[in-house]
């Protein structure tokens, strides 16, 4: 899914390339040099006509001619065939054997002149241009094509001259001699600085493309977190928190046009009862059947949801409904009531939906969900494979769920809303480092309430901020406890819910109690979802303001947020919290590891620390520490405890350092 950014291309690789442009280079050149040869070549001909016998010149001026065209024609002939990309060693060793028959011609017709009697003979003026024109021109990208004419030709030239056994012949013979020599020289070293810059040209065209490979395989990474953060993996529905935003989204347009919604939601029966005797893929089967079956029912536009193991809610949103959601409800129900083959197997599942309408019902989110849950437990109780819109009749029930959310009210004042610890750990050296504040509240009547139901019980009270003090007290009283024992090196990190930027300044709540129970700032974190992060301008002043305060800021749950990647960037933090449902599998699921990869890589690209949340086994924490995650949280370590038990936990030596004692040692429950 995803893959390492495409390696630079060895340097054999480079030298290759380097190679085909030394010999399309050289074969342009050799298009040019070779008539001019023949030009030079007939010329001295024509100037030795009276000096020479005719025979010998013919015949030397053929062979001139006809080892220059042979060249010509393989220069174009290597062209066409494509031979300098494929085999530019070959095109060169053919380039320089072919300069070397050219050289020795040419030393051969020196060889005539010098047995003449035209000693000095203006044609040998024709000899040292066309070794210069075609030693320049070629020189600067093969020196061996160069060296293979010059030193015939020089040769040739040297002897004849020194053969004259004259004073000028010595003199002009060394002249010859160091006039070859600077070629050769020349030669080497232009042919270096062409092949260095080939080679620098080639480098920079292969780091851009591999840097362009790296950008393309980070957005495709990025965008599949993306995707996966806002889509259930089995059936490719939005997920809870992505079907909440566009229940949001949607409210506020039917808000604005006078528009009708129907949130509907939908639990499956006999889920678990297949899934326990048929298996998990029974289980799969089933949910991607009912995904398609759901999305059979509904017109372009409506939106599906899975929100749970069997639950899926749909949302519809007309100008003008006309009871077109008793009829959806009704699709829906017979579609979900038909079996469902597996293998040879045909399963029966059924399914009671709820539903409930803006305006009629209820005006915001919160409200229309408590709206449609009430009425499909109406729909369940009153038999199953039943659909219940809500009513009149329903609105006690509804009304009752709010009972809660004014006893915690009272719970605050009087002091019975807990604050348990859950201690995270560096994986490396098994050293405590962090431990994070979980709100607990034990209802004379309805036992344990689940910390996300307070959490939204405070919000639709406006109780937000007193539940948030109570638990940065409870940190701050921790934090000092921690100091007593030496332990001021643990940062303890509150949640704070989206809900809570925007209504109070976080910053200042933590100002004030920082300095009510004189705590350090570094002794405390705070835990955001990437949703509150981005969800308000205050939020982004508030994050600012604890972030230079020193307050230690992590972003909760990554990975099953919606937020854009993109707007990480906008903010500073210290940790990334990835989200339980990656960890869960991240010793045996591939797809697993390679997203919590991806994560840690942005992690690290940004310059933060990644802990993994709800790590259970030690399987999970090999695979962690394979992949460099170095933080680890979740039962493995320890599951959240009251303040006194996790002194009593530290104190008994756990979460000090090496060694590590064993996982059911470990273990200590809450
Ligand atoms: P969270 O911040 O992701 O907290 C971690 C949750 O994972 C906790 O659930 C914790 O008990 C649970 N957990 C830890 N280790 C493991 C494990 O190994 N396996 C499993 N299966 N679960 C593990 P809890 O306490 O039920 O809290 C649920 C959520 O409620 C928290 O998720 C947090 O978002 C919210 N929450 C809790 N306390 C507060 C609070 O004081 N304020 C706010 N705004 N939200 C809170
Ligand atoms: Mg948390
Ligand atoms: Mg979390």
């Amino acid at each position: 899914m995803f893959c390492e950014p495409a390696p630079l291309p060895a340097h054999d690789v480079i030298g290759t390339l380097v190679l085909r442009e030394q010999a399309t280079t050289l074969l342009n050149a050799m298009r040019v040099t070779l008539p001019a040869n023949i030009f030079i070549g007939l010329s001295a001909v024509g100037l030795m006509w009276h000096w020479l016998p005719h025979v010998s010149l013919i015949a030397w001026a053929v062979c001139l001619v006809a080892t220059s065209l042979a060249r010509i024609g393989y220069a174009n002939r290597a062209d066409r065939m494509g031979l300098t990309t494929e085999a530019p060693d070959d095109v060169l060793r053919a380039s320089w054997v072919g300069a070397l028959v050219s050289g020795l011609l040419w030393a051969g017709f020196l060889a005539m002149v010098f047995c003449s009697d035209s000693l000095f003979h203006p044609a040998l003026q024709f000899v040292i241009c066309g070794i210069t024109a075609g030693a320049t021109i070629q020189g600067t990208m093969h020196r061996a094509s160069v060296w293979a004419f010059v030193i015939p030709v020089g040769a040739a030239h040297f002897i004849g001259l020194v053969s004259q056994g004259s004073l000028a012949g010595w003199i002009l013979s060394a002249n010859v001699a160091l006039y070859a020599f600077m070629l050769c020289r020349a030669s080497s070293l232009s042919e270096r600085g062409f092949v260095a810059a080939i080679r620098v040209k080639h480098e920079a065209t292969t780091l851009a493309a591999a840097e362009v490979q790296a950008k393309e395989t980070a957005t495709a990474a990025l965008r599949q977190l993306e995707y996966v953060a806002a889509h259930d993996p089995l059936t490719g529905l939005s997920n809870r928190n992505a079907f909440k935003a566009s229940f949001e989204t949607i409210l506020h347009r039917a808000r604005d046009r006078d528009g009708e919604v129907v949130v509907m939601l939908v639990d499956l029966d006999r889920f678990k009862a297949i899934n326990d005797t048929f298996g998990h893929a029974a289980g799969d089967t089933v949910l991607m059947e009912v995904a398609r079956r759901l999305n059979s029912c509904l017109k372009d536009g409506d939106i599906i949801g899975r929100i749970g193991g069997d639950e899926f809610a749909i949302l519809l949103y007309r100008e003008e409904l006309d009871g077109e959601e008793r009829r959806v409800a009704r699709d829906v129900l017979d579609a979900l009531c038909r079996p469902i083959s597996f293998g040879a197997r045909l399963l029966q599942i059924g399914a009671s939906i709820g539903y409930s309408h803006y305006p009629r019902d209820a005006q915001d989110v919160e409200d229309l969900q408590i709206c449609a849950d009430v009425a499909l437990y109406a729909a369940k109780s009153e038999g199953r494979r039943a659909f219940r819109g809500f009513d009149a009749d329903l609105r006690a029930v509804a009304d009752s769920r709010r009972v809660l959310e004014l006893d915690l009210v009272d719970a605050l004042l009087e002091g019975s809303i807990e604050v348990h610890f859950q201690p995270q750990m560096a994986i490396g050296n098994h050293r405590v480092c962090g431990l994070e504040a979980l709100v607990r509240w034990n209802h004379p009547n309805h036992g344990w309430v689940p910390p996300t139901e307070i959490v939204a019980a405070a919000a639709a009270t406006r109780q937000t901020e007193a539940l948030t003090g109570h638990v940065i007290s409870a940190s701050c009283r921790m934090a000092r406890a921690l100091a007593a024992v030496g332990r001021s090196d643990i940062v303890i990190s509150c949640n704070v819910s989206p809900a809570e930027f925007g209504h109070f300044s976080l910053a200042q709540l933590m100002v004030d109690k920082l300095k009510e129970y004189g705590v350090p700032a570094a002794s405390l974190g705070i835990e955001i979802t990437e949703e509150a992060m981005f969800s308000d301008e205050r939020g982004g002043e508030d994050l600012r303001a604890l972030a230079a305060l020193g307050v230690k800021i992590s972003i909760d749950d990554f990975g099953v947020g919606y937020s854009s990647f993109g707007s990480l960037r906008t903010f500073e933090f210290d940790y990334i919290k990835v989200d339980r449902s990656f960890i869960h599998s991240v010793a045996d699921s591939a797809g697993d590891r390679a997203l919590v990869q991806a994560i840690l890589g942005v992690a690290r690209g940004l310059g933060a620390e990644v802990v993994a949340e709800g790590v259970e086994s030690a399987e999970q924490v090999a695979a962690l520490a394979s992949l460099g995650c170095r933080f680890i949280q979740g039962h493995y370590v320890s599951a959240p405890l009251t303040p006194k038990a996790l002194m009593q936990w530290l104190s008994a030596g756990n979460g000090a350092a090496l060694p590590m004692v064993s996982a059911g040692q470990r273990r200590v429950e809450a």
